[in-house]
């Protein structure tokens, strides 16, 4: 790729030698060079958006709705540009990736139309109390690299609506799409409003203990969550905190077998298994165990596997080296442990980091791909028989980030649904979110709220008026 990717700050784009390599994970090639920030660029940035801050908070809902709703604008407008870029530096299949690019849009646009809420009592003395929502200041967004551009947008659309100025930072693994963002928001807001810095490892944790920083809005990791979180202290920065998950899919003996084998399939592979909400432990009745694990795994070894750009691939490679080794890792620990496989388990020498669908049959409740998030192409198949049993074993977890019930009978699915210990529960489904609803994570998931009105608020402080 000839193009140079830019970051954005104070309204500038900022011509910086590219030091860091962005590779395409289906061939292992360069995709271009970005920037590794600095601390001075950092602290520039942060004084620009600090005095664009200034005027940014006096804005009225309707000037911010129009702005952001014109970044949604240019954006579906170079939907199909942003998409092939995501998908190069991503992995995943275009039509996925593109699904990504007009989810940021539908975002921003139902972000737009939200309203901070103010209340209002008089009371007995006839003091009128007030309350209102104020912006925080500067907000840092940080973003991972399984959904990079999504991710980023679920931060930057409600910091702004709140009338917050952001800093945008996406994993050195997959920067460039999010740098592209940049490059289009810059003449749509004042300089200093929206500002996309890219770095190493030390642009993270520059940006969580920046005194200039009032809020961190990242999604990531729960190891690196700690260390957000540890970081910010000093300062007291609001955090929301996005981490990993575990979820456990229950299905019950009345489904139909092939349709939720499928469903459940994409389920837990999507984006070859890198989803903080995919199904990542399969929990099946006894008496359709085999039917199930029959269906699952046919649908594992036809699934067309290869760069995203190709067309007809439903999984593409994973996205970077420490990720592929990782899983790599996990499917060798898994064989040695001596559980079976239904699928997958053999991985291809590169260029490309691709590892077939792997379905593990029924390991032990304890092995290392039942307790761990594997954020990879392997699950594990685990046999039931009692409800009362199921839900323990889904709630013995650390994570309690998603799940989902598979029934014929939906008001019994509702019901053990509302037992597990999780932010979100499918029914019959799985991965589904919208923007006017909230999502969080509990226990070791996260802290706060992303999307819905309750997500706009951690955007803000509360200010309560009394007189
Ligand atoms: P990661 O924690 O390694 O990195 C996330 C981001 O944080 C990157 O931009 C990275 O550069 C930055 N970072 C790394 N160290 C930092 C530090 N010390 N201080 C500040 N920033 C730092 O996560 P990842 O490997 O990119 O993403 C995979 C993880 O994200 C999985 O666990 C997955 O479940 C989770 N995830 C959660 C959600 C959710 O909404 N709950 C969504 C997607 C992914």
């Amino acid at each position: 790729m000839t193009r140079t990717f830019r970051p954005l700050s104070n309204g500038q784009l900022l011509d910086l030698a590219g030091t860091l390599s962005v590779l395409d994970p289906a061939t292992e090639e360069v995709l271009a060079r970005v920037a590794d920030c600095t601390q001075q660029v950092l602290d520039a940035t942060v004084q620009a958006a600090q005095a664009a801050f200034e005027s940014w908070r006096h804005t009225t809902q309707a000037e911010r709705r129009e702005r952001v709703e014109a970044l949604a604008a240019r954006l579906k407008e170079h939907a199909d540009e942003l998409a092939l870029l995501l998908t190069r530096e991503q992995g995943r299949p275009l039509a996925m990736a593109k699904a990504e690019v007009l989810g940021c849009v539908q975002w921003l646009r139902a972000f737009a139309q939200m309203e901070l809420p103010v209340t209002e009592r008089t009371d007995k003395a006839g003091m009128t109390w007030t309350t209102r929502r104020v912006p925080l200041g500067v907000v840092a967004a940080i973003a991972p690299w399984n959904f990079p551009l999504m991710l980023a947008c679920w931060k930057l659309a409600p910091a702004l609506m709140a009338g917050n100025t952001v800093i945008v930072k996406p994993s050195p693994f997959t920067p460039l799409t999010t740098l592209r963002m940049g490059e289009l928001a810059a003449d749509l807001f004042p300089a200093g409003v929206v500002n996309v810095l890219c770095g190493g490892d030390a642009l993270g944790p520059r940006m969580t203990s920046h005194p200039g920083i009032a809020k961190v809005a990242f999604t990531g990791s729960t190891a690196t969550g700690r260390r957000v979180m540890a970081s910010a202290a000093p300062t007291l920065k609001h955090v929301t905190l996005e981490l990993g998950g575990n979820d456990a899919a229950i299905v019950m003996p009345d489904v139909d077998v092939p349709k939720t084998a499928r469903k459940l399939f994409m389920g837990a592979f999507l984006n070859s298994g890198q989803v903080c909400v995919a199904a990542k432990r399969i929990y099946v009745h006894d008496a359709i165990y085999e039917a199930f694990a029959q269906a699952f795994a046919a649908a594992a070894k036809a699934a067309p596997m290869g760069a995203g750009t190709q067309e007809g691939v439903m999984l593409g490679p994973v996205q970077n080296r420490p990720q592929y080794e990782r899983v790599k890792e996990l499917i060798a620990a898994t064989r040695d442990a001596g559980h079976s496989f239904l699928a997958g388990g053999d991985v291809p020498e590169g260029p490309g980091y691709f590892i077939p669908p792997t379905v593990v049959d029924n390991p032990p409740d304890d092995a290392r791909v039942v307790v761990e998030e594997p954020f990879g192409p392997i699950v594990p198949l685990l046999r039931f028989s009692d409800v009362d049993e199921v839900v323990r074993r889904a709630n013995d977890s650390e994570f309690g980030l998603g799940g989902s019930v598979w029934s014929g009978d939906v008001a019994q699915a509702k019901a053990i649904g509302a037992r597990l210990e999780t932010g979100t529960v499918w029914i019959n489904s799985v991965q589904l979110l919208d923007p006017l609803s909230p999502f969080a994570g509990r226990k070791q998931s996260g802290i706060g709220v992303e999307n819905g009105i309750e997500g706009l608020l951690e955007f803000t402080a509360v200010q309560t008026m009394v007189g």
